[in-house]
């Protein structure tokens, strides 16, 4: 538990990034992770709900999601819907239960869960974050994609906001699959693979194929990307996908499944999401 005694509340990003400097301070979206934290050393938390940071827009052939919009909004939104399937939705939907999304945010759940579905459905749409530094007394805007996000994140997020996911105009043709394994259909998910792919006449032409809960983070199978790439979706071409995927972890076990079983359902599950998307083709 935090060890809290003041709570911030600003109104504008700079104020917020100035408040992050102080140390002993923590940022709040929804709240629902980090009350539970094991921070003692948290002793003031900067509430981000006043920085009007809730919307779901476009922004040219981009769609843009505020951090702290709702996973409620986003399971809601036709924007999100019409695109790539409405993955995003629902990876949003089966992220939590009804009650925890209407209160835990969107850039909260990247970065409580970095291996969870949300983070995967967002990694195979080739997401990006919008990040916000104070610079010699300004706020400067980064734009990083996911993967490198997850890869500097413990440097990346010092005296900085994520204020938006971007989800970029090539994540509008694709078609998009998710699967997941878990002990009950609340749970956590053990393993779950996300493929999202723009098919043309049965050949997927771009995209990309995410997995959660065989590494610290979302999991983009680079291997397993170029084995499907300028290729139809045969079912020789899947289980070559699902073997290469499967073949590059080197995951950690625990109470919900052992490496091995993570391993072993991430190649089941990739040829389950390519199968699937060979027949939308
Ligand atoms: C009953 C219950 C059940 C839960 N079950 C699950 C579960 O099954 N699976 C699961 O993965 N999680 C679970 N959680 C954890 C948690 O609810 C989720 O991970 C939630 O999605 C976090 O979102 P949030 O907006 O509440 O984040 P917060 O708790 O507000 O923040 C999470 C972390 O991100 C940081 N942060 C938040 N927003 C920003 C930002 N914009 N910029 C920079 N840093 C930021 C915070 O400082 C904190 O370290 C559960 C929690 C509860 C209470």
């Amino acid at each position: 538990m935090l060890n809290l005694q003041t709570i911030h509340k600003p109104k504008t990003l700079d104020h917020a990034l100035r408040l992050a400097r102080e140390p002993d301070t923590a940022l709040m979206a929804g709240g629902t992770s980090l009350l539970a934290e094991k921070r003692r050393e948290a002793r003031a938390v900067i509430d981000l709900s006043a920085l009007e940071l809730s919307f779901i827009e476009t922004r040219g052939d981009a769609v843009v999601i505020g951090a702290t919009t709702t996973l409620t909004s986003i399971v809601d939104s036709e924007l999100l819907r019409g695109i790539a399937d409405g993955i995003v939705s629902q990876a949003a939907r089966q992220s939590h239960a009804n009650i925890l999304r209407n209160q835990a945010s969107a850039a909260g759940t990247i970065l409580a869960a970095p291996d969870g579905i949300f983070s995967v459905a967002l990694s195979a749409l080739d997401a990006r974050l919008i990040i916000a530094t104070l610079r010699d007394s300004r706020v400067e805007f980064a734009d990083v994609s996911l993967a490198d996000f997850f890869a500097e994140r413990a440097t990346r997020l010092q005296n900085s906001i994520v204020t938006a996911i971007t989800l970029p105009a090539s994540a509008r043709p694709r078609r998009a699959q998710i699967e997941t394994v878990a002990r009950t259909p609340r749970d956590k998910a053990i393993v779950s693979v996300c493929a999202a792919l723009e098919i043309e006449r049965g050949i997927a032409r771009a995209g990309a194929l995410a997995l959660g809960g065989v590494a610290e983070t979302a999991w983009r199978a680079r291997d397993a990307e170029r084995e499907i790439l300028n290729h139809g979706l045969t079912d020789d071409v899947i289980q070559r996908a699902a073997l290469a995927a499967a073949s590059a972890l080197n995951p950690r076990g625990d109470f919900r499944g052992s490496a091995e079983y993570r391993i072993a359902m991430a190649r089941v599950l990739t040829a389950r999401v390519l199968r699937k998307l060979s027949g939308v083709a």
